[in-house]
This record gives structure tokens, C-alpha cells and sequence, in this order.
């Protein structure tokens, strides 16, 4: 029987050297599921101060991720967590960055692919924080800093991150519909798939009198899960 084409989606994993589960779930996934394409779509790693961090866990990832891009793709968007990923990671990984808001022909069919965050548009003060981050100017000054200093200032934020998420109304944490359907009118497609909500779902709605579907990644913190699209246009989200 012939063997049917399948491409793999994954977001929000948030490795990190403290959840060694998550890791042993991605190397599961990497062993278990073969695909011809692998989509990272943002926030891998739980943090990335930058490519010159000598941490042992993430040289070890990169070495995984090495192993794989020999033969198969993997495409990597930035999240809102790893958005300092820079070209050392991809020229040592083999990764192939993408940037948000991308278009992609999945089989035939037009599918956007982004990490979420731009969509969240009810948590203004969090889009006006993403401004400052992802300024060019900004990214290399922050980059200039001894290692240390850098992570002080990202293990400040993160506390900080997680007190404002505590605060926020649950609503602050998802998508705008009417914004969904914008980036999607933009783009032309019916398929949206994105993470950084920790909401996964499937969700069907009416874009431009015809049926249109966003498709939501799941956080890794509980189990592994990955949405496996295959030639067919079949897709289903895998529990690894
Ligand atoms: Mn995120």
C-alpha cells in the first residue's frame, strides 16, 4: 500500500530544562510520526535570550532538530517566548524560519499558518509590549548585554507575564472573530491554524458564504499534541 503524505503541526511546547516530560514527548513525536514537513508555530522553548546562550539543554535540542532537518523539513515561526531565535539557530539546526501571517498550499488547499498572539487583539498593553520586542534596534541592544543580565531581565519578565496573565479576563486570553476573519480575507484562505491561546479546538465557521475552519494547536504542558494533516485533506489532532 502506498504511504500517504502527511505534514505535522505543533506550537506552544514551551521546552524547557525543568519539564524534561515535554522533551520525551517531542522526541516521541519525532520518532513515531513520520511526516514530509514539520510546522513549529511558536513558542518552542519556554525562553531564548539569545543564540550565544551555551546552555547545554538547548544545544541538545538543537542536535535533535539537526538529526531531522537532514531529511525532512522543519519550518519555525517565533513566538512570543522565543521571538529572539536568530540565524546562528537556523544555520546550526537546519530549521527554516517563517515569519507570522504565513500562506502556505497544504495539498492544494490555501492554509495561513501563524503563532496566535496578533489576534488576541482585546490585550492592548500586550500588542504595544510586542512592538518594543520585535523592533530590530531593540532585539540588538538587548543582545549586546552580558548573558547574565539577559537572564535576569527575561526571568523578571516572566514573573511579570505571569501576573498579568492571572489578572487578564479570560476573554483577553483568545482570538477576536471579527480579526480572524480580516487576516484570513487578507490572505484568501478557509484554514487558519495557529497556537498561543493553550485552547486547542477546531472551529467551523462562514467566511465569505462558504465554510471556513480555524484550527487551534495545543499546549504541550499536560500531554503531547500534534495536528496531522494528510494528502487526503484529512487532519486530526494526535495526542503523542
Ligand atoms: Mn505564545
Amino acid at each position: 500500500m502506498k504511504n500517504i503524505k502527511k505534514t505535522i503541526f505543533i506550537s506552544d511546547l514551551h521546552l524547557s530544562e525543568n519539564q524534561p516530560k515535554i522533551t520525551q514527548n517531542f522526541l516521541t513525536l519525532l520518532s513515531t510520526h513520520r511526516a514530509e514537513a514539520i510546522y513549529i508555530l511558536g513558542d518552542f522553548f519556554e525562553t531564548w535570550i539569545g543564540d550565544d546562550d551555551p546552555s547545554d539543554f538547548h544545544s541538545f535540542i538543537k542536535r535533535e532538530l539537526k538529526k531531522i532537518t537532514i531529511h525532512t523539513p522543519i519550518y519555525f515561526m517565533h513566538g512570543n517566548r522565543d521571538f529572539l531565535v536568530g540565524k546562528r539557530f537556523f544555520t546550526e539546526t537546519g530549521c527554516i524560519p517563517l515569519t507570522d501571517e504565513h500562506k502556505i498550499l497544504l495539498y492544494g488547499i490555501p492554509v495561513l499558518l501563524m503563532h496566535g498572539d496578533t489576534l488576541c487583539t482585546l490585550d492592548k498593553n500586550y500588542l504595544k509590549m510586542r512592538q518594543l520586542f520585535r523592533n530590530k534596534l531593540i532585539q540588538r541592544l538587548f543582545l549586546l548585554l552580558p548573558l547574565r543580565y539577559r537572564q535576569n531581565i527575561a526571568m523578571k519578565m516572566r514573573a511579570k507575564s505571569m501576573n498579568h496573565l492571572y489578572d487578564l479576563p479570560k476573554a483577553w486570553m483568545d482570538v477576536v472573530q471579527s480579526d480572524v476573519m480580516r487576516v484570513m480575507e487578507k490572505h484568501q484562505v478557509q484554514f487558519l491554524i495557529h497556537g498561543h491561546t493553550h485552547q486547542p479546538k477546531i472551529e467551523n465557521f462562514i467566511l465569505n458564504n462558504s465554510s471556513a475552519t480555524r484550527l487551534v494547536l495545543s499546549a504541550w504542558h499536560d500531554q503531547g499534541q500534534a495536528l496531522i494533516w494528510d494528502e487526503n485533506a484529512h487532519y486530526e489532532m494526535v495526542i503523542i
